[in-house]
């Protein structure tokens, strides 16, 4: 009998045999394709077939990150500062994954787009960010997901490749004499034996790739393409674009390699018929693999220059012998391997300084010259860069209209911050702290990494005393927000409306110069790591008290640069907040009770004091007394309520009873008075006026604040009922409304009440 184990391991090693052969499967599919098929292909599916890799490239991000959500679309007013989800191109599946916030992605996403119009391509792209920040980790990652598109059916890009027919070109003159000459070294067992015996004709075809991965459309004679193409491919929105896009200009204008012109005129010669010299060429799929340098070729700073022509002696030699001739020079620079392929430099210093320089000679010319012949270089050319290193380049004037900068800074919105800390240090710190404190302690991270200053935010926010309460002077905290597309709702309705199109331009410009100082990415990972260490074993959950503290000693540290007001504000936000969840989790929301007692005012107030009616609405006898009606008003009225103000609303609202209500929604239109605009107005005035004052009864009560502390225990079961009730009831709405757990709730309950907040805000 076969142990569970070996059956398991069985299956195992089936499992890697199947996906063995579906490799080389993969390998199979990637058979030359004769040129007519190629044409046919092209012309059913042309958008996939006529891609250069800035068109790959592009498609390949799409394909990766889903369109975009802007939520300010709503107002007319959105400039395209859009949430993109950039985690599967950029971390999923990823040994070491990247995580962007909203700014970079809209760069990179900007940038990536561009690529589709054709007008950036002679250009070096290089991320520029500071030691830190991740960019060698987002280019791997994104080199990475290129490769495995590449891999996919909806990633396939095509090459030239030649399949020339040795019959028809006459044989191979040397190839009998050869083997005469390999057998007799053999029986002299010499040494040079082992260099002519590699040389294996082949018997019906030689075969090979164009070596700069040529578009097989580009073997079309250039003066013939635009005719031929008009016929090969079908009317319609497609060929609208390529016709007149510049991004598909390539098609028409670039012509192939020195290797394939030279041999598409040798073999024209001897063959006299074009379409002799098309049944030689065949399309092949390109196989991009970055640890054998194909098409993706990553440099870093110390490995070493490669000036070196590389060649193929043996097919060079069975090119000479088969064509007769020696018109083809089959030599390439190691650029011809990422002709239509990535070539990147991580970091510019030591070798890679020489090669920028290099490209941009080539990138201004699109040509390098290899020996006496000219490459024509289609690549598209990444760099890393650390600020301090751009004096390498900055200087050249030529360069500045080839090099395209893209700014890579420190994460600036606090979520992307935790989503980091959570990869890091595993899914459970979310729970050793209280909901808010994480994002809090992330906030002072990215705090340290904005600059202070902040003109357009300034400009926008004409009068930042009347949010003093929970806004630090430098209004970073709303810069914050902002980053991240949020709108605080603390603000007002005016400064909403104000921050139009040309506000939020500006305002997201400034971004630009943010996130190159403060805390590293790297080092908030070792500064978070200290501070969960100093506190993962209480038995109580981390607090905003703990984070102060904290970052109170860490003032000294050159890098800990946060304003004076910065931490105190930002507690002054989270007691806010806090404060409201305390509130909304006691308060006890009877709507029936509620709307009975709207109805029934609405029904007294038609008539005169001393009146006793019924309510048939509600099926309440009423005595209309001032008393009645006073409670009712003071009751929605709270903090504001005086005998003034309850008059004013017993006039106005008695008006629109009449006027609107009564003779237009409830007659004319059938509504019952639980449906009318005013019964909805007094409405919701009066429940935030209950939630707003739902804990005064219990803010100075020694026996609520004790309760809470014995909740969950025997103890607790002494505490009258109504006390007991309102206790429970709190608790477990701050669970299931807030997050918290029961440890969190009543921690946060007794926060609340120590500090008094009740009385603060
Ligand atoms: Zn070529």
């Amino acid at each position: 009998m076969e142990t569970f184990l070996e059956i398991q391991s069985k299956a195992k090693r089936l499992e890697a045999l199947i996906h063995l052969s579906n490799n080389i499967m993969e390998k199979e599919k990637r058979m030359p394709i004769p040129f007519n098929d190629f044409l046919y292909l092209s012309s059913k599916n042309p958008e996939l077939v006529f891609r250069n890799i800035y068109q790959l490239f592009h498609d390949m991000v799409h394909h990766y990150v889903p369109e975009g959500k802007d939520e300010f679309s709503r107002d007319n007013e959105h400039i395209g500062f859009v949430d993109y989800d950039t985690s599967v191109l950029l971390s999923q599946d990823c040994d070491d994954p990247f995580f962007s916030d909203r700014l970079f992605a809209n760069r990179f996403m900007n940038l990536i787009n561009d690529f589709r119009k054709g007008s950036n391509t002679n250009r070096i792209y290089i991320f520029e960010g500071p030691p830190g920040s991740g960019k060698s980790t987002f280019l791997n990652n994104l080199l990475h997901k290129f490769e495995e598109y590449t891999k996919k059916p909806e990633g396939v890009s095509y090459k030239t490749y030649w399949r020339l027919d040795i019959e028809k070109l006459g044989g191979f003159q040397s190839k009998e004499m050869q083997k005469y000459r390999i057998e007799e070294e053999k029986h002299k067992e010499k040494k040079e034996a082992a260099n002519t015996s590699i040389l294996n004709f082949p018997e019906k075809y030689l075969e090979f790739s164009c070596p700069n991965h040529d578009h097989p459309v580009l073997q079309i004679p250039k003066p013939f393409r635009r005719q031929f193409l008009e016929e090969l491919i079908p009317e319609g929105e497609f060929k609208q674009k390529m016709f007149n896009d510049r991004e598909y200009e390539w098609i028409f204008k670039d012509v192939p390699c020195s290797i394939c012109s030279s041999i598409a005129k040798t073999l024209m010669d001897r063959l006299g018929d074009p379409l002799a010299v098309f049944s030689m060429i065949n399309a092949r799929k390109n196989y991009y693999n970055r640890q054998l340098g194909e098409g993706i070729s990553v440099f870093n700073p110390g490995d070493p220059l490669c000036r070196e022509n590389l060649s193929k002696p043996s097919l060079q030699y069975m090119i000479n012998d088969l064509l007769k001739n020696d018109e083809v020079n089959y030599s390439f620079s190691y650029l011809a391997k990422t002709n239509n392929g990535v070539l990147a430099l991580m970091d510019i210093k030591e070798y890679n300084v020489e090669r920028l320089k290099a490209y941009h000679g080539i990138i201004s010319d699109g040509v390098h010259k290899v020996d006496l012949t000219e490459e024509y270089i289609r690549t598209l050319f990444i760099g890393l860069v650390n600020p301090e290193d751009k004096i390498h380049y900055v200087d050249i004037k030529s360069f500045q209209d080839r090099i395209i900068s893209v700014i890579i800074p420190y994460v600036l919105d606090y979520n992307t911050e935790v989503a980091i800390y959570t990869e890091k240090f595993n899914e459970s710190i979310l729970h050793t702290f209280l909901p808010g404190v994480l994002s809090n302690f992330a906030k002072i991270i990215i705090a340290t990494r904005l600059e202070n200053d902040a003109p357009a935010l300034k400009k926008w926010i004409n009068k930042p005393d009347k949010y003093s309460k929970y806004l630090d002077k430098n209004l970073l905290l709303l810069k914050m927000e902002i980053y991240n597309g949020k709108i605080p709702e603390w603000l007002s309705e005016d400064d909403i409306k104000r921050f139009n199109k040309a506000m939020r331009k500006d305002v997201l410009a400034q971004s630009e110069m943010e996130g190159r100082k403060g805390i590293s990415g790297r080092r908030s990972l070792w500064v978070f790591n200290e501070f969960y260490s100093l506190h993962r074993n209480t038995n109580r959950l981390i607090t905003m008290d703990d984070v102060k503290k904290y970052f109170e000693n860490k003032k000294d540290d050159a890098d800990v640069d946060v304003p004076d007001d910065f931490i105190e504000k930002l507690i002054d936000l989270y007691d806010y907040d806090v404060l409201q969840q305390v509130k909304d989790a006691i308060y006890f929301f009877n709507k029936k009770h509620i709307s009975d007692d709207i109805a029934n005012y609405l029904f007294a107030i038609n008539f005169e004091i001393g009146d006793t009616k019924r309510n048939e609405t509600t099926g309440d006898v009423i005595v209309v007394t001032e008393e009645y009606l006073e409670t009712f008003e003071a009751r929605i009225l709270g903090k504001s309520n005086t005998p003034t103000t309850q008059k004013a609303l017993r006039r106005e609202t008695f008006n629109e009873y009449v006027s609107d209500t009564l003779s237009q929604e409830i007659r004319l239109e059938g509504k019952k008075v639980f449906d009318t605009k005013l019964f909805k107005a007094l409405f919701d005035k009066y429940t935030r006026n209950l939630k707003e004052n739902a804990l005064a009864p219990y803010a100075k009560n020694e026996n609520f604040r004790r309760a809470i502390l014995d909740y969950g225990t025997s103890q607790f079961q002494t505490y009258d009922e109504r006390l007991k009730r309102d206790v429970s009831y709190m608790i477990e709405n701050l669970q299931s409304k807030f997050g918290y757990n029961e440890i969190g709730a009543t921690q946060v309950s007794i926060y609340v009440l120590d500090k008094d907040l009740p009385n603060k805000y």
